[in-house]
């Protein structure tokens, strides 16, 4: 067994943080009694996503207080839920690993489930939220989604939305090691995974602040999810050109039998067929078409030109590496 392996602890809980300042102090006070009462070892790596309250102060602070199961990354930047959690994958060093949200609509008594389905076999568990408590639009809205994404990508999961799942080391691994810009992680993971289950989870409401995600994030995070793990989009559109195209096709053959043969049902047609309507959807469709392929190309863009996905600030951590004479002196290093 190498050092590292034997350093390993047996569970990792990654925690993204945007501007959470209001409901860190009640995640402290119930996360690490759950975890304690899991009997496994473990870390916690909180990710500050470029919070402008006082999350980050407040991550020090507890930082501090338990250096031995606490390290925290500081991005310099606010890059998103999905890309602070593959900054937080790229460091953990646990067996296996959960992610979490912070603000308690995930509640960490329920990791031991996860864990348990883990023994049970599996390498990829995927939290299932029994009785969701967010506003009706964003259930409704997810839960076509889930439908959407259960037909055009080979990704097989009930509820996408849950961010209360548990990898194992392999997937981690694999996860940090792809180098997508724009991802979501449930489903990038599911591609790696060889035993993937599920489990019912409880979700609360939200203990303070207001979720981070404003509709038009939502889209944009959809479209990643989308664009990321199918190309269906794009080929619909080849689809419903060449029917469009047809269709006007056998049209203009109608038509043009109708004026030679048939002068006096042209009338008809005028009635039965308004142009400018057809038109209108036409437009409406093609500048769709063209936003459609232009998500694509721009993911593209932002992937060639092979930039860091993210810039950290800072990171908190005990220095594991030194020998252990000298650790208590670098107990609190800040590196
Ligand atoms: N989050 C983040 N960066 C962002 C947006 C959100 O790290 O740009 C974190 C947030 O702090 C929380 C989790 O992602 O821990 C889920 O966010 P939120 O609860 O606002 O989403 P919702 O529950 O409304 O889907
Ligand atoms: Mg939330």
């Amino acid at each position: 067994m190498d050092d590292l392996a034997r350093d390993r602890p047996g569970l990792s809980v990654v925690i993204p943080i945007y501007n959470e300042e209001q409901g860190l102090p009640a995640l402290f006070a119930r996360l690490y009694p759950a975890l304690d009462a899991l009997q496994v070892s473990y870390e916690i790596l909180f990710v500050n996503d470029g919070s402008r309250d006082r999350s980050a102060a407040l991550l020090k602070d507890e930082f501090l207080k338990r250096p031995d199961v606490t390290r925290v990354v500081l991005l310099n930047a606010n890059y998103g839920q999905h890309t602070a959690i593959i900054a937080g994958f790229e460091r953990v060093r646990g067996e296996r690993v959960v992610t979490l949200d912070a603000d308690l609509q995930n509640p960490p008594e329920e990791i031991g489930k996860l864990l348990a389905a883990m023994d049970r076999g599996a390498d990829y568990v995927g939290g299932v939220r029994v009785k969701r408590e967010d506003v009706w639009w964003r259930r409704l809205a997810s839960r076509a989604m889930n439908r959407i994404r259960e037909r055009i990508t080979r990704i097989r999961m009930t509820d996408q939305g849950c961010m209360l799942r548990a990898y194992s080391r392999d997937i981690v691994d694999a996860v940090a090691a792809s180098r997508e810009v724009s991802t979501f992680i449930p489903a990038l993971a599911y591609t790696f995974a060889h035993a993937p289950a599920e489990v019912e989870v409880a979700h609360e409401e939200r203990v303070a602040g207001q979720s981070k995600y404003s509709v038009y994030r939502l889209i944009r995070l959809n479209f990643d999810l989308v664009t990321g793990f199918s190309l269906v989009p794009l080929q619909l559109f080849s689809m419903f050109g060449m029917l469009v195209s047809l269709l006007a096709l056998i049209t203009y053959v109608v038509v043009i039998v109708y004026r030679v043969a048939f002068a006096e049902w042209r009338g008809m047609l005028g009635v039965l067929w308004d142009r400018d309507i057809l038109a209108f959807f036409l437009i409406g469709m093609l500048l769709f078409g063209l936003g459609l392929v232009g998500e694509y190309v721009g993911r593209i863009y932002q992937q060639v030109r092979e930039r860091p996905r993210y810039t950290i600030k800072a990171v908190l951590e005990r220095d594991d590496r030194v020998p252990q004479e000298s650790r208590d002196r670098h107990q609190t290093a800040v590196r």
